[in-house]
């Protein structure tokens, strides 16, 4: 360790939260009491406490719980621990939203400002709190509760949407969703919101079409019995009978492409990992959704969870993982719940564990929680997250499936994309590829949210119309009219009323110019003041930027104040002059950044621009 450590000293509820997660020190080495007789026997050295470095977030993230917040003196513990110098922790824990590293009460209540929630409500949601209890963070009167500001919760069919964490011994986490100012009221005045959480039926329940959302709502999901007699594990099964050549040559019929933007082919990349002779091998499934608008994952995590643990146990003894990772976004609490649940009861039932179902091959499932922050949603940025860094995207190459977490090979896959797995081995590659289109084949899942009658997840196949899919969830809401749809979220692009028949495949969205994204379908009706939501997109990506490179990290903030001085009708020169300068900027975040963040933190606002006229006189200037 090359920094002193503060002389502050960790209170007992600190070490115990630290020591819950690390087990007990072994000797003063790693932070336990001086004791000459045990420190010469047990030589902890700093590699093998720096060898659980991974461990890192994990540990402040008990102490964020049980405290709520990270003290020095308790981050300082951790260093001990871990063997980590005290700057770098602290440049871990400032990293991530959810974790504070100044005093913070014990009650905070998280309210959603992005785009979604701004469209139902959550603007007068927030003008009622500052009113009530004054600026975000304030405390409430008896200084047992706060409340902030946040970027999307994922809860966007529930908006405006809160979230409560709770501090303390019995620390948990609840959404409240949709929120009423009344209960956000009540829940700074320390009501129990424990029974609160939201249960919000599938639009499309009892659809006998639905093949990905089948046992969402059907199933009690936390029951292995009900996913077994709902044909659960079959897919495990046949993937164990055929064996790894059986199941990528299925996948390579199917063709089946990620869901989680990029589209990249499923079996393109098992198959690269199966392949490589370095050992371990890991599988991460990403389900960090943190693009404003998406929550299709967590519809999943919450509804059918051990659909996402067969399809990463399929992928593990198809590519030889012995371990893998769930990275679940901080903001899903009932998910965690869920899916810890089901880690748990699987593992009894020699369904994860060093016997796969009798098959000889082991396989260990962890959960890991984000902590608020977009960009962990990046394949790479989660490998830095999990080992216990600062959440930065790596530069690639080399690629996850040669050098990936712990520097091996990795398989990174979205929750969506592993799921659909389960449904190629059981349709078979052919079958399954008849259905959709000839490039983008199987169902895809659509997330709805804004000034739409219905808003919820949507499973549709591949190939029906931006309209249709409108239409299935009841149209636009109010009897209003169309403004824009920003598909594919923040990342994604708007398109305009007359991009209704836009068909809803990849090929499709491509030749159209935009994106399917993550699945977003965010309708705003004529109400919506346009200009504000591109403001807060340019505000969420200077808020998200990682700051690793200079193109992004101060390109976002000069977006965000040239889209400011022109939804403020205030701008540098003329307008054309402004948006010539936005073309440069956006080319140069496009060209130069090193990640998706910065190269797409344009897209959604040029679109606008471009399709809608949004500033020229167009649809809202
Ligand atoms: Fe970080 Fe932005 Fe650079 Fe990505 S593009 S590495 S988010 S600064």
């Amino acid at each position: 360790m090359d920094i002193h450590l503060l002389d502050a000293e960790p209170t007992t509820g600190e070490r115990e939260a630290v020591d819950h997660v690390l087990g007990p020190p072994a000797s003063s080495w790693d932070g336990g009491v001086r004791d000459a007789a045990v420190d010469t026997r047990v030589a902890r050295g700093g590699h093998a406490m720096r060898a659980r470095r991974d461990l890192l977030l994990p540990a402040l993230w008990a102490l964020q719980e049980r405290i709520g917040w990270i003290s020095p003196a308790a981050l300082g513990y951790v260093c001990t621990r871990l063997d980590v110098p005290p700057a770098d922790a602290y440049g871990v824990a400032t990293f991530y939203a959810l974790l504070a590293t100044e005093p913070q009460p014990p009650r905070v209540i998280h309210v959603c400002e992005d785009v979604a929630c701004r469209c139902l409500g959550s603007d007068d949601l927030i003008a009622t709190l500052e009113e009530r209890f004054g600026s975000e963070g304030e405390l409430s009167a008896d200084g047992s509760a706060t409340w902030l500001r946040s970027p999307c919760l994922g809860q966007c069919d529930r908006a405006p949407a809160t979230m409560v964490s709770l501090a303390g011994e019995a620390h948990a986490e609840h959404v409240v969703a949709p929120a009423t100012a009344a209960q956000v009221i009540a829940a700074l005045g320390g009501e129990d919101v424990a029974g609160w959480d939201p249960v919000t039926p599938l639009p499309q329940h009892g659809d006998r079409a639905l093949v990905l959302l089948r046992r969402v709502g059907q199933v009690e999901p936390t029951s292995l019995s009900d996913y077994r007699a709902s044909g659960g594990y079959r897919a495990l099964r046949h993937a164990l009978d055929v064996g790894p050549e059986g199941v990528l040559r299925e996948l390579k019929l199917s063709k089946l492409q990620g869901r989680g933007g990029a589209a990249f082919p499923t079996s393109t990349k098992w198959e690269a990992v199966a392949r490589q002779p370095a050992r371990p091998h890991y599988i991460v499934c990403n389900a960090d959704e943190s693009e404003p608008g998406t929550f299709k994952d967590r519809v999943i995590l919450e509804g059918d969870p051990y659909a996402l643990i067969e399809a990463m146990t399929v992928a593990a003894v198809t590519t030889g993982c012995e371990r893998g990772f769930i990275y679940l976004r901080g903001e899903y609490p009932q998910a965690q719940r869920t899916l810890e649940a089901c880690i748990a009861t699987a593992r009894a039932a020699g369904l994860l564990g060093p016997d796969v179902m009798g098959s000889g091959l082991p396989f260990e499932l962890e959960l890991r929680k984000g902590a608020g922050a977009y960009i962990c949603g990046e394949e790479t940025a989660i490998f830095n997250s999990i080992e216990g860094f600062r959440g930065e995207p790596r530069s690639k190459p080399p690629f996850p499936v040669v050098a990936g977490l712990f520097g091996k090979p990795t398989i990174v896959n979205n929750v969506e994309t592993l799921v659909n797995v389960l449904h190629v081995l059981e349709a078979d590659g052919e079958g399954y590829a008849a259905i959709g289109t000839e490039v983008s084949t199987g169902s895809k899942l659509f997330c709805m949210s804004g000034n739409v009658v219905r808003p919820g997840v949507y499973e549709v196949p591949f190939g029906a119309t931006l309209r249709e899919v409108i239409e299935l969830g009841g149209g636009i809401a109010n009897g209003r009219t169309l403004q824009a749809v920003l598909l594919g979220g923040a990342a994604g692009g708007f398109v305009g009323p007359a991009d209704l028949d836009l068909p809803l495949t990849f090929e499709g969205a491509r030749a159209a110019g935009t994106t399917l994204g993550s699945g977003v379908i965010l309708v705003l009706d004529d109400t919506v003041d346009l200009p504000a939501i591109l403001r807060r997109i340019a505000a969420f990506f200077r808020d998200e930027s990682c700051g690793q490179c200079v193109p992004c990290r101060v390109g976002t903030v000069r977006q965000e104040e040239l889209i400011a001085r022109l939804a403020a009708g205030r701008p540098h020169g003329s307008v054309d002059e402004e948006l010539a300068l936005y073309d440069e900027l956006a080319q140069c975040m496009r060209d130069a950044s090193i990640c998706g963040l910065g190269q797409a933190a344009a897209n959604a606002i040029q679109s606008a621009i471009v399709r809608l006229g949004t500033f020229r006189g167009g649809v809202s200037a």
